[in-house]
């Protein structure tokens, strides 16, 4: 296969652990076997929880376990007016609204929806004096994608979309879903303070930097029902998925940022050689001995 663009996008909001370094393979790999690219990507939109040593710690990482990447990386936080701009689009056709509900409104919302609603929100605009009034006041709200005027407006093909699934170890096995972003209601798009959620900076850099398959961690399946809506709204092509399992320890549990023992930084500080950090961690996988569901 020729041409294949992917990203490994992590968030600098603790230390690379197994785990990351098993993603970075998936995704490095798979570039690498199809004579591909692979671009790191950091995904630090959330201010409060990302910290400049953390983003650091990824580059000596990545570094260390032998991987390289096209220059420049891009940082989203250096691109907050692009996911602005894409916002704006979805504000002018009128498929975001805003919502000044809080958290326990929300829920309380749901809980009291019939029960054929299911379990998720889904609002509509306030009546523009009322909006106002809020917006007068101060009062935060967050961007809400609304699932009624989406499908409004891509009418037809808004049933047709369909969500493309290569099999990790298998890429020519390509089965496709059907998309179905109602199953997660409105969610939110942006944040009156952060201007843009996970979701919008995703699609749209996945966009912007040409990536025809996003190989990431199976506990992200589920965002790709929203990410192809979106990209359909914006207009941005379609993309392949991959899912690889997450890795767990011995104890069956998954590596997480909280795990302080195995980051990759304590591994690198005990004199481990990273290249063999990834071929064990390579092995490790192919005999299937450390993955979790
Ligand atoms: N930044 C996300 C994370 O660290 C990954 C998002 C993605 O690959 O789409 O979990």
């Amino acid at each position: 296969m020729t041409g294949l663009v992917t990203r490994f996008a992590p968030s600098p909001t603790g230390l690379l652990h197994l785990g990351h370094a098993y993603a970075a393979i998936c995704a490095f790999g798979a570039a690498d076997e199809a004579g591909g690219i692979c671009h790191l990507r950091i995904e630090d939109i959330d201010q409060t929880r990302c910290r400049p040593e953390f983003e650091e710690a990824i580059y000596t990482d990545l570094r260390w376990l032998g991987f390289d990447w096209p220059c420049p990386v891009r940082r989203q936080s250096a691109h907050l007016d692009d996911y602005q701009a894409a916002l704006d689009r979805l504000i002018a056709e009128g498929l975001v609204y805003r919502c000044f509900r809080t958290r326990k409104e929300i829920a309380d919302a749901i809980a009291s929806a019939p029960h054929e609603a299911g379990e998720v929100f889904t609002g509509s605009p306030l009546p523009a004096s009322e909006e106002a009034a809020l917006l007068a006041s101060g009062a935060p709200y967050a961007w809400r994608l609304s699932l009624a005027a989406a499908r409004a407006f891509l009418g037809a093909e808004h049933d047709r979309l369909t969500i493309r699934i290569e099999a990790l170890d298998a890429p020519r096995q390509l089965r496709e879903i059907r998309a179905d972003p109602a199953q997660f209601g409105d969610v939110v798009i942006a944040r009156k303070d952060a201007g843009t959620s996970y979701h919008l900076a995703s699609v749209h850099d996945d966009a912007l930097q040409g990536v025809t398959h996003v190989i990431r961690g199976v506990d992200l399946a589920s965002s790709a029902h929203i990410h192809r809506l979106l990209q359909a709204l914006l207009g941005y092509p379609p993309v392949i998925y991959r899912h690889h399992p997450l890795l767990t320890g011995p104890d069956g549990r998954r590596y997480a940022k909280r795990d302080r023992s195995l980051t990759l930084q304590a591994l690198r500080s005990a004199g481990h050689d990273g290249e063999a950090v990834r071929r064990l961690v390579k092995d490790h996988l192919a005999r299937g001995d450390i993955l979790g569901q």
